[in-house]
């Protein structure tokens, strides 16, 4: 297997991660090769009008790696870097984390590669439409479900759910993450960031410690970090610091989560919050604190500052946010990496309660969401912990080992390998 650098494509990093598995777990050579790439990727261009009658083209991806356990599962991104390498590293990490908290989908992604911040929201509704109807081909209830990832909320769902339901007639379980007035779930917002700090006090608590006593530092305070962060604070833990892509704050006291929410709301970021000193995104990564939860983009931690983390849990909240170099670094330092595939689980299996609710057309309460969520999360950290004491291995390999196990045996099962 080839040196773990931080010149690798994203693909190429999750990529790194699956063939140690692989190699771990004994898995044949014809399997791998399938595993190692994926099964279908479509680009579309989308000619999309601007207020001003311009037309500009952008492309969009939809990727599908592995549909051995199920459907393709797997939000939707919008950002200049979306391109078809990361989309498809997503698309990976997507079956690997559904295989490991045992959801009966694959793994798929999509991307559009615009900044989301340029376009007034008629563009944002008609480069919607137009990339939903332009991938319709290949999605379905029992297909392909779409979902909200960076630069994507409930209302791309919505809009997404209207253009397919043109052709398909009413089809809400086309995406999850809709608003709720739509028949999306209750519980799926906050759902990431509640997978994350379950995911964290299961950790903790497993090493002796009680999130009372423990500090938390939070980049990126979007979807996934400010629900972390509320969550988190809720359970005791001081968050002291938080960022976003204007920049970041701390106070060593300990936020007012609440009354930073609302600062948010009125000034669209975290920065400028008063009482604080301002960080910058890369300072936060290096606070001395107990939990370093990156919720932003990937590759934030490399090679070039690994070895200045100084908190003992890392919980990856965004996807891949610690390249393989990193990865052996923060091992070497004794820092316990929470893998992105079980740590931000909770979204995607709070998508899967959405989509068995709209097939049944029948509602959850957020009691019963909470509790179904809070079940599998705690299950799959058991078997994570268990595995990676059993193989003497770090909670990621152990991760993938398990997730690559399962998605294996289907495939073989099935005959396709
Ligand atoms: P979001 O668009 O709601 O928020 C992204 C946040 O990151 C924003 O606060 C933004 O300002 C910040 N950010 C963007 N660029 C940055 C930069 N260069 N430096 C610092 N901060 C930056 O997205 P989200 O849904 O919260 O997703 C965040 C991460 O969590 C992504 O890696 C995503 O793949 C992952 N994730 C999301 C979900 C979900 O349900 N939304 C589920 C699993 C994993």
């Amino acid at each position: 297997m080839s040196e773990a650098h931080d010149g690798m494509t994203p693909f190429e990093a999750v990529n790194w991660f699956f063939q140690r598995a692989a190699d771990r777990v004994g898995l044949d050579d014809q399997t791998r090769a399938v595993l190692a790439g994926s099964y279908r990727e479509i680009r579309v261009q989308i000619a999309l009008r601007r207020d001003d009658g311009r037309v500009q083209t952008v492309y969009g991806y939809r990727v599908q790696h592995n549909g051995a356990r199920g459907p393709y599962k797997g939000g939707v991104r919008y950002h200049p870097d979306a391109d078809i390498d990361e989309v498809r590293a997503l698309a990976s990490l997507m079956t690997w984390k559904t295989a490991l908290v045992e959801l009966p989908f694959g793994g798929a992604k999509g991307g559009v590669q615009v900044d989301p911040k340029q376009l007034s929201l008629p563009e944002l509704e008609r480069l919607t439409r137009r990339y939903m109807s332009q991938v319709s081909y290949v999605v379905g209830v029992n297909r392909d479900i779409m979902a909200p990832d960076v630069n994507t909320n409930a209302q791309t769902m919505a809009w997404m759910m209207d253009a397919y339901g043109q052709r398909a007639g009413h089809t809400p379980a086309i995406v999850t993450g809709k608003p709720v007035e739509l028949g999306g779930s209750l519980g799926r917002e906050a759902a990431t960031g509640r997978g994350v700090v379950m995911v964290t006090n299961d950790m903790v608590t497993a090493a002796g410690q009680a999130p009372d006593s423990l500090t938390m530092a939070i980049q990126g305070f979007g979807n996934v970090g400010s629900w972390t962060a509320r969550l988190a604070a809720a359970d005791g833990y001081k968050v002291v610091a938080v960022s976003d892509v204007n920049g970041g704050i701390h106070s060593p006291h300990g936020l007012n989560i609440p009354d930073l929410l609302q600062h948010v709301r009125d000034a669209g970021s975290v920065a400028g919050y008063p009482g604080c000193e301002p960080i910058s995104n890369e300072q936060l990564l290096e606070l001395d604190v107990d939990v370093l939860v990156p919720a932003a983009l990937g590759g934030v931690i490399t090679s070039d500052n690994a070895a200045r983390v100084r908190a003992r849990w890392l919980v990856e909240a965004a996807n891949h946010p610690v390249t393989p170099a990193a990865d052996g670094i923060l091992a070497a330092s004794g820092v316990t990496v929470v893998p992105d595939i079980l740590a931000n689980a909770g979204g995607v299996t709070v998508s899967y309660f959405e989509w068995t609710q709209n097939i049944q057309q029948f509602a959850w309460d957020e009691d019963r969401v909470n509790l179904e969520l809070g079940k599998i999360m705690a299950k799959a950290c058991r078997q994570v912990r268990d595995r990676a004491q059993a193989d003497g291995t770090s909670l990621r390999e152990a991760a993938f080992c398990i997730a690559v196990e399962r998605v294996a045996q289907a495939a073989h099962l099935r005959g396709y390998v």
